[in-house]
C-alpha cells in the first residue's frame, strides 16, 4: 500500500497533560508502517462542550502511514487505551488522552466507526490552529476549503501556544 500523509489531533486534559501528548506521539511513531513526521507545538486551550472541566493540551502531528484509515483507528484507540483513557456514557467528558484522525491524505470516509475528515474538524479552532501550523495550504477535501480559511470563519476561542516541548 502507499504511503498517506494523515493528521491526528492530540487532547488531553487529566493527569500528566503533556507526558501523555508525549507518549502517544511516541507511541504512533512506533505503530507498524507509520512514523511521525512533523508535529506542531503544544496549545492550550478552553474546553468545548461537556461538563465543567480543566483545559486541554492539544497538538497535531503529520504522520506517513501505510496503514488504512481503520487500521489507524484501531492503534489510536489502542494508544488511548494504554494511557488510561476509560469510556462512559458522557459525551465530551475529561480524559487522559483523545486521539482524532483529523485527516487522512485526501480521502473522505463515512463509515460508522470512523468519519474522515473528522466530523467537527471545521468547528474546533484547537485543532485547526496547530494543523495550520503543521501546513498552512492544507485543504479540507470534503468542504473544499482550505483550514486557514476555515479557521478564520470561526468564533475566537482561546488557543494558546505553550513553550511546552515535545
Ligand atoms: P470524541 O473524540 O468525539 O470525544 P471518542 O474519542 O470517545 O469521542 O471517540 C468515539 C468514537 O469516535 C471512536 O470509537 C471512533 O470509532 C469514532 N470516530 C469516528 N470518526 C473518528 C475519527 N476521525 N477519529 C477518531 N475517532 C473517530
Ligand atoms: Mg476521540
Amino acid at each position: 500500500m502507499r504511503a498517506a500523509l494523515a493528521y491526528v489531533g492530540l487532547g488531553a486534559n487529566l493527569g500528566d497533560r503533556v507526558g501523555q501528548l508525549r507518549k502517544a506521539a511516541v507511541a504512533l511513531d512506533a505503530a507498524p508502517r507509520t512514523r511521525v513526521r512533523r508535529r506542531s507545538s503544544i496549545y492550550e486551550t478552553t474546553p468545548v462542550g461537556g461538563p465543567p472541566q480543566g483545559r486541554y493540551l492539544n497538538a497535531v502531528l503529520e504522520l506517513e502511514t501505510q496503514l488504512a484509515p481503520l487500521a489507524l483507528l484501531e492503534q489510536c484507540l489502542a494508544i488511548e487505551a494504554t494511557l488510561g483513557r476509560q469510556r462512559s456514557e458522557v459525551r465530551d467528558e475529561p480524559r487522559p488522552i483523545d486521539l482524532d484522525i483529523l485527516l487522512y491524505g485526501d480521502e473522505v470516509i463515512a463509515e460508522r466507526r470512523l468519519v474522515v475528515p473528522h466530523g467537527k474538524l471545521h468547528q474546533r479552532a484547537f485543532a485547526l490552529v496547530p494543523l495550520v501550523e503543521i501546513d498552512p495550504n492544507i485543504e479540507h477535501p470534503a468542504l473544499g476549503r482550505q483550514a486557514a480559511t476555515l479557521l478564520r470563519r470561526l468564533a475566537a476561542t482561546s488557543v494558546v501556544r505553550t513553550e511546552e516541548t515535545w
